[in-house]
């Protein structure tokens, strides 16, 4: 058996570790961000129904340009959007590499602020763009200053702001977008896959008008509940699309892929009625946690970066060992625990009164 590091690996990929969160098949998976409510089940019915009718037809090649698709996307995003305006991949991280294949490459650059989702410097590296990680302020919230100033300095061909941010959940602000993309002249990307938890702000897509060079991204992987089918979408200018087709792999969205994501899109409401919900539980598990003395960092998405713990990697396990499985992501002193059920907010308080000094029963 021969091993990696005896295979003439890409320079920049050598010593790189892949994405790989846990999979555990634990009772509680608080680790990945998804929505832990199921699916309502005439929802699942219209899936179905969808389903099987695509099947008939698998024998031929999927709607290369999953123009229906794209239409209900538009549809659900509001804002006076067409289908010429929509992209979508199997998951936003594919949207992503999408981009990086068209617009960045050999000699071009990547930015963005750190800490923030880890697979940006891995797309980076697959597409051999280089990777500009820039240190959040304090506090991780940006200000049009902090990004005009970092833009201005590394001169990036292309820069992502992850609103709400993750693993920190910081909501990102209109006015730092509007400053980030007068900043430079590259594609600023605005990763948008926890918005609808973020009630509070309006989505950047408001402001793709006259904004050629800004591309939303977003996902039905969170508050859709729909990670499993793998839908990642775009909202951009028409020619920003027209890129982005010049990449993608043929017939790259399967007709299974795209009747699901249809069928969900026609029951958005019913979907994303568990954000309420999730909202409820988010602020409870904060209100919980601050009283135990951890420091809950603000969030606009459905998890919580959480500080205050002396041995993460300790408290990680302990947790597992109870069948909860959250994220040790190495920031010092914290965890991300995605937001659950009711149920699981409860377990997962209860859990971490026990380990919590002065608190538990021991
Ligand atoms: N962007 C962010 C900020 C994420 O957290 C994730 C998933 N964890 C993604 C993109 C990718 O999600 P998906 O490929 O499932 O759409």
């Amino acid at each position: 058996m021969t091993s990696l590091s005896d295979l003439p690996l890409r320079s920049n990929l050598v010593g790189k570790e892949p994405y790989g969160a846990p999979q555990d098949p634990v009772p509680i998976s608080l680790n990945v961000n998804e929505n832990t409510h199921p699916i309502p089940e005439a929802v699942v019915e219209d899936v179905v129904a969808s389903l099987a009718a695509a099947v008939r037809g698998v024998n031929r090649y999927p709607d290369r340009e999953f123009l229906e698709l794209r239409g209900a996307l538009a549809g659900y995003l509001g804002h006076g959007l067409t289908a010429d305006q929509l992209w979508a991949a199997n998951g936003s991280n594919e949207v992503l590499q999408q981009i990086l294949q068209a617009f960045g490459g050999p000699g071009r650059s990547l930015l963005s602020f750190t800490p923030t989702y880890s697979m940006y410097p891995l797309l980076a590296d697959g597409t051999d763009t280089a990777w500009v990680g820039v240190p959040r302020p304090e506090g991780f919230a940006l200000t049009p200053e902090f990004v005009t100033a970092a833009i201005r300095e590394h001169k990036p061909d292309i820069v992502i702001l992850c609103g709400p941010n993750n693993p920190t959940g910081t909501p990102l602000e209109r006015d730092v977008v509007v400053a980030a993309y007068e900043a430079f002249d590259g594609m600023l990307i605005v990763d948008e896959a926890y918005h609808e938890f973020d009630a509070e702000r309006e989505s950047a897509v408001a402001l793709l008008p006259g904004r050629p060079r800004l591309l939303v991204s977003r996902t039905m992987s969170k508050a859709f509940a729909f990670a499993g089918v793998r839908l990642g979408y775009l909202a951009a200018d028409p020619a920003v699309v027209d890129a982005l087709r010049l990449v993608r792999l043929p017939y790259h969205l399967s007709a299974l892929t795209q009747a699901a994501a249809s069928a969900a899109i026609r029951h958005a409401d019913e979907m994303l009625a568990t954000v309420a919900d999730i909202r409820e539980q988010r602020a409870h598990l904060a209100d919980a946690l601050t009283v135990l003395g951890y420091e809950v960092h603000p969030s606009g998405a459905n998890f919580l970066l959480v500080g205050g713990f002396a041995d993460p990697a300790g408290v990680f396990e302990t947790l597992r060992a109870r069948g909860i499985l959250v994220r040790n992501l190495d920031i010092p002193g914290h965890l991300r625990l995605t937001v659950g059920t009711r149920a699981e907010t409860a377990m997962l308080i209860e859990a971490i009164v026990e380990l919590t000094p002065g608190h538990g029963a021991s």
